[in-house]
């Protein structure tokens, strides 16, 4: 009976064997103090985010610095507007690209996942790197 609810409201039912992995992915345009880009991917009930200094990689052999950035709440991931003067982050944010992904590999320090956007398609990359010694950056690129 709870499948049979389950999937006349369209809820997907765990562990079903086939069923694709869709998730929700976006790239926020965020014209901060210094311009930047911020990754958004569901894991769980929450979006790991990177800020991305330049604009994504949309063609191969482009390669970005993704320094990782707090978890923001599911209900982020397409929002825009203005963000007032005073507050952390203070500028305009636009939804740059939006879509979902499917995970290939999640691992600790790599993530291989494909991405299904308008602007990003395909098969994605994100490694974490030592460059500078800092633990929150990672290398975003096209595979
Ligand atoms: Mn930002």
């Amino acid at each position: 009976m709870i499948n049979e609810y389950s999937e006349k409201r369209g809820i997907p039912k765990p562990g079903k064997k086939g069923r694709k992995r869709e998730l929700i992915y976006s790239i926020q345009k965020h014209s901060a103090t210094h311009l930047h880009y911020d990754l958004r991917l569901q894991k769980g009930r929450v979006l790991k985010s990177w800020a991305i200094p330049k604009e994504p990689p949309v063609k191969l052999g482009e390669k970005r610095l993704a320094v990782e950035v707090e978890d923001h709440p599911l209900s982020y991931a397409f929002w825009h507007g203005i963000i007032p003067k005073g507050s952390y982050g203070a500028g305009k944010v636009e939804v740059w690209d939006r879509g979902t992904y499917e995970p290939i590999e999640q691992g600790k320090d790599k993530w291989v996942i494909k991405i299904n956007g308008k602007k990003l398609k395909g098969e994605y990359v994100l490694v974490r790197t030592k460059l500078n010694n800092s633990k929150k950056n990672w290398l975003f690129f096209k595979r």
